[in-house]
């Protein structure tokens, strides 16, 4: 049977999938916040509907053709110095409850927690997307593109993968980053879940902040420069910015700043401030 060619939807049709698939990313985080883990699978595929391009599928965000200038939230801890030990991992907060008859420990989503290691500029898509939120054990760098697309293609949330990437696996099970999990709960020593809870978290405050509708048509309400925050750019600071924004050079990509480092000075001096 021969298929019929396609046919563009128009802008109106975007709009509405994309409320849909908001509307779907929202349920989902209910649902996980309520208790039912594996609406993280669901979490997973709402981002990858609305962020992920490859050379078949276009990210709806990116249709929208918001996905590149749209300033995104950035909740990862700080870098600690040696010797502080971090308590988190990634975007993740490690909840411990002690006593007799406790559960152990288990990996969580901090959401909007007022952690003053976790506040940093917004991010442009590629910097977010690719930041290194942490290494596995055997040494690889992982993102939050990791970890949408290691449950939507491999764990199930768009497809079922006969074999996994050796560091999901290693993440989806207890031990990882020297936690001792003494929990019986197979799902508690889940890195993965809690991280695409918080990467969710992210993207609706991202968009909650930023997109307005305007006559039905999506906006950006101070969009950011879309170029890498390491670009290597050789320009006058009056120059119009290589991103397209129209801005001059230093009031777009100059304006960015990278992500927050605290030195041993200022967290011990922020830690006797906080007693
Ligand atoms: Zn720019």
């Amino acid at each position: 049977m021969k298929r019929e060619p396609k046919v563009p939807v128009d802008a109106k049709v975007l709009v509405n999938q994309y409320v849909s698939q908001c509307e779907l990313l929202r349920r989902a985080c209910i649902g996980f916040d309520e208790g039912n883990d594996v609406e993280a699978l669901n979490i997973a595929l709402r981002l990858r509907v609305l962020l992920h391009d490859t050379g078949n599928s276009k990210s709806l965000l990116g249709q929208l053709q918001i996905k590149d200038r749209l300033p995104y939230v950035d909740t990862l801890r700080a870098e600690m110095p040696e010797p502080v030990i971090s308590i988190g991992s990634g975007l993740c907060l490690i909840e411990a409850t002690l006593g007799p008859g406790s559960s152990g420990s288990r990996y969580k989503a901090p959401l909007a927690a007022e952690d003053p290691y976790r506040q940093h500029p917004p991010q442009a898509f590629v910097d977010w997307w690719r930041e290194h939120l942490l290494a596995s054990n055997s040494g690889k760098s992982v993102s939050r593109a990791d970890f949408v697309l290691w449950l939507t293609n491999e764990a199930g949330g768009a497809h079922v993968d006969p074999s996994h990437e050796p560091a999901h696996l290693e993440l989806s099970s207890g031990g990882f980053d020297g936690l001792q999990v003494v929990s019986d709960n197979e799902v508690d020593h889940n890195l993965l879940y809690p991280t695409v809870r918080q990467i969710a978290y992210e993207l609706e405050t991202s968009l909650s902040n930023s997109v307005a509708f305007e006559e039905g048509e999506i906006v950006l309400v101070d969009p950011i420069c879309s170029l890498p925050i390491d670009s290597k750019l050789k320009l006058g600071r009056n120059d119009q910015c290589p991103c397209g924004s129209g801005k001059k050079y230093k009031l777009c990509f100059l304006k960015r700043r990278p992500r927050r480092k605290i030195s041993i000075e200022e967290l011990y001096a922020e830690m006797d401030a906080a007693v």
